[in-house]
């Protein structure tokens, strides 16, 4: 069977060496030297300044909210993993959607001014699929109306636009090391804060608001384990490796499906890395087509996203993106992880190939007839 993606597995020797060590000093979590040590790393290769660790990406939203105080209404996209939206209704805040752009499938910042209202506190685009989204519009339009930004960067590990790192794009950028993202601890996620003191509040935030040995402010509990960090570090040894083969899976779906389905449009001085691959079909039902003989060989692609989050039953506002509606009814996620194998990656690009030349005959004689 072939899923969507499957987590990447380090090598269990050097997996257990950490447990090893983990077990010798009995510290399996509250800030340990794993969890440290990943940190540390982790801003290196990604190229930024303060980056906490937390239990998993939909926490670190959570947390973003509460750091910069958010109230009233949020102007996100309707494009996106339900986590988005959902944090923000956990909270009480109201997602106001601005639909997206159907080329990038970020959010369009075109959309964005005219849902600005007193009530609006903040921006939370996500860079889907790991595209990069308008952050200078967006910066302009938050900067003009004094709104923060969030960016959701869950699909953007390791993502540069304009040869730095996009997450220090906005106030806080989160990630999310969920075993089925690029890079993964299992479950996990960061924050990206460029901001020294809001930094050190968040440290406290995660910690049940603990610092220096007493409770200083509201907090949660959203700390990384030591057994998760040690899988991130060992992931992280291979990202490289990682990386490469997707990019190469990359290259193969592009040249080998050219012409019979549609590519997002990859946002300008940025490179993908290669998280996903999205194709988009002319209608609901080819894809289905495309789906259900996939299906029939075991191969299981996903539909991300199948649901535009403004058509969610439990909003108390009635929204309609037809943008995001109609993509969402018409994209579906090939797989796309390192065990991949060419051989299997042709096959899946032959099934494809061979669904839409049926589809389209089928097609075809219907019309004739008409
Ligand atoms: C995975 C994901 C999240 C949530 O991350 P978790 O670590 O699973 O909580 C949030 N936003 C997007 C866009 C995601 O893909």
């Amino acid at each position: 069977m072939i899923h969507v993606t499957k987590p990447y597995m380090p090598d269990i020797k050097k997996y257990k060496s950490y447990v090893d060590k983990i077990y010798q000093s009995g510290y399996v979590t509250n800030s340990g030297v794993l969890v440290k040590e990943l940190q540390e790393r982790l801003a290196l290769y990604l190229g930024v300044k303060n980056l906490l660790l937390v239990s998993n990406g939909t926490a670190a939203l959570s947390i973003a909210y509460k750091l910069l105080e958010l109230k009233g209404e949020v102007i996100t996209t309707p494009f996106s993993f339900i986590a988005t939206t959902s944090s923000l209704l956990w909270q009480n805040l109201r997602p106001v959607f601005a639909d997206i752009n159907p080329q990038s499938l970020n959010i369009d910042s075109k959309n964005i001014e005219s849902l600005i209202t007193k009530d609006t506190s903040a921006i939370v685009p996500v860079h889907i699929f790991g595209n990069v989204c308008e952050v200078e519009e967006i910066d302009k339009i938050a900067k003009e109306h004094n709104l923060k930004v969030i960016y959701d960067a869950a699909h953007a590990f390791g993502v540069k636009y304009k040869d730095r790192s996009v997450l220090l794009n906005g106030d806080i950028s989160i990630l999310s090391f969920h075993a089925t993202k690029l890079f993964h601890t299992i479950e996990g996620g960061a924050l990206i804060i460029d901001d020294d003191d809001l930094y050190e509040k968040a440290v406290a935030m995660i910690n049940f608001g603990y610092r220096d040995g007493s409770v200083k402010l509201l907090g949660t509990n959203a700390k990384m384990n030591e057994f998760e960090a040690a899988m991130g570090l060992c992931v992280l040894d291979d990202i490289g490796m990682v990386r490469g083969k997707r990019e190469v899976l990359y290259e193969s779906y592009k040249v080998g499906l050219k012409g019979r389905v549609t590519f997002p449009k990859v946002s300008k001085n940025s490179e993908l890395n290669c998280s996903y691959f999205p194709i988009l079909f002319r209608d609901e039902e080819e894809l289905l087509e495309v789906q259900k003989a996939l299906n029939k060989r075991d191969i299981f692609p996903r539909r991300y996203f199948e649901q535009s989050l403004d058509s969610l039953k439990f909003l108390s506002k009635e929204q309609n993106m037809p943008i995001s509606r109609d993509i969402s009814k018409r994209v579906l996620c090939l797989p796309m992880y390192y065990e991949l194998t060419k051989k299997e990656q042709n096959m899946i690009i032959g099934i494809i190939y061979e669904a839409l030349e049926s589809f389209s005959k089928t097609h075809y004689k219907a019309k004739e007839y008409l």
